[in-house]
């Protein structure tokens, strides 16, 4: 983002409005506003190093896949007590990372980030490595610290999906960045290092594994029976009904048939969509009340919080065909009260997933959660 002192907020539409500044070591902040938007005109007031660490991208040769070698991230910020947290808003001498007294949602550039745009200007000559070239972001979703994601209201999850949408667009554009993958790890159990209700953004300088076998399994699909996998899987889960969670106008979500974690769920659009920046009005709207509701009963399922990830699926910024889809998919590795399912083994050496819970029972228990939440 270009980001000066003092420029005026820019109109997103759908209501929201970006304020860009810039941080004490140079690197960029934005704030997301309901309209007309707020002045926002903090300045960051700490001394801090400006040398962002230089990181690498290795390519494991038996998988020919590429891994992020990050060592500096082992002196980041780790689990600081609630009056030093650095998502908080700056009070009096408390400097954060966000300069403002408050705010709505708010997006900056990650002070300990596993891929950096500095990296581009250094040249390695080692066989099978790269920079680690790419863009980390940190996108708060309120400033109140105790809150969460299924606390907010549908308007300000509303903000988060325009500043979602925002920053995939902004990320798009930077040359060399592939894949821009937009995520929220929330829990200690996940590996959570930082309390404060937060997401993260990662624009990979490559097409994430994961994705990049989604869209081999889509092609293959598509040339034997002409038709789309994507298409067809929502068109199954439909008709079966039995893993059903929401079956609304715009959206349709769902515990896969063939889930790997104990609670799992799939958010597909009924159009076919490939990005964010394409959903429209109604599908803006519906997903704020749908996703509420689905993260709400995720909290009541076991009655416990979850701790879970929630990843957005979407197309290469390149792609130009139809092998990807738009989905979001949440899931949680807790099976029951004091239990959490474990990669061990199985999952993490073979790749090999065991579900100790049946996907219709797990649908069932989310179903009747739901109803507890919205009642
Ligand atoms: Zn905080």
């Amino acid at each position: 983002m270009s980001a000066t002192t003092g420029a005026p907020p820019i109109d997103l539409g759908g209501g929201a409005v970006r304020t860009d500044r810039v941080l004490a070591d140079g690197r960029a902040i934005a704030y997301y506003d309901h309209g007309p938007g707020r002045p926002r005109e903090a300045v960051d007031r700490r001394v801090l190093d400006d040398a962002p660490t230089i990181t690498e991208l290795r390519r494991d040769p038996l998988l020919d896949e590429w891994i992020v070698v990050a060592g500096h991230r082992q002196a980041r910020t780790f689990h600081p007590p609630t009056s030093e947290c650095p998502l908080c808003p700056t009070h009096g001498d408390q400097l954060t990372e966000v300069p403002e007294a408050d705010y709505e949602v708010v997006v900056f550039q990650n002070r300990f980030p596993s891929m950096t745009q500095a990296a581009a200007k250094h040249g390695i000559s080692v066989p099978d490595t790269r920079h680690g070239f790419g863009r980390c972001e940190v996108v708060c979703f309120t400033s109140d610290h105790a809150s969460a994601l299924s606390s907010l209201t549908r308007d300000r999850l509303r903000l988060v999906l325009e500043a979602w949408i925002d920053r995939d667009r902004i990320l798009s554009g930077i040359p060399g960045i592939e894949y821009v993958f937009v995520f929220e790890n929330r829990g200690l159990e996940i590996g959570v290092t930082l309390s404060h209700p937060h997401g993260q953004i990662y624009g990979y300088p490559f097409v994430p594994p994961r994705d990049e076998q989604m869209r081999r399994a889509a092609r293959a699909y598509r040339k034997q029976t002409g038709t789309s996998l994507y298409d067809d899987v929502i068109a199954a889960e439909l008709a079966d009904g039995g893993r059903v969670l929401h079956n609304g106008d715009d959206w349709v979500a769902f515990v896969p048939r063939a889930a790997r974690w104990p609670f799992e769920v799939q958010m597909f659009t009924r159009r076919p969509l490939f990005r964010l920046a394409e959903l429209n009005e109604a599908e803006r709207r519906e997903f704020s009340t749908m996703y509420l509701t689905l993260l709400r009963a995720l909290d009541a399922v076991l009655d416990v919080p979850m701790p879970y990830i929630a990843a957005w699926h979407q197309a290469p910024v390149r792609a130009d065909d139809e092998d990807s889809r738009l989905f979001l998919e949440l899931f949680s590795l807790r099976r029951a009260p004091g239990k959490l399912k474990y990669l061990a083994g199985s999952e993490s050496a073979a790749w090999a997933w065991i579900n100790d819970i049946s996907p219709e029972q797990a649908a069932q228990a989310l179903r009747e959660a739901g109803r507890r939440v919205d009642g």
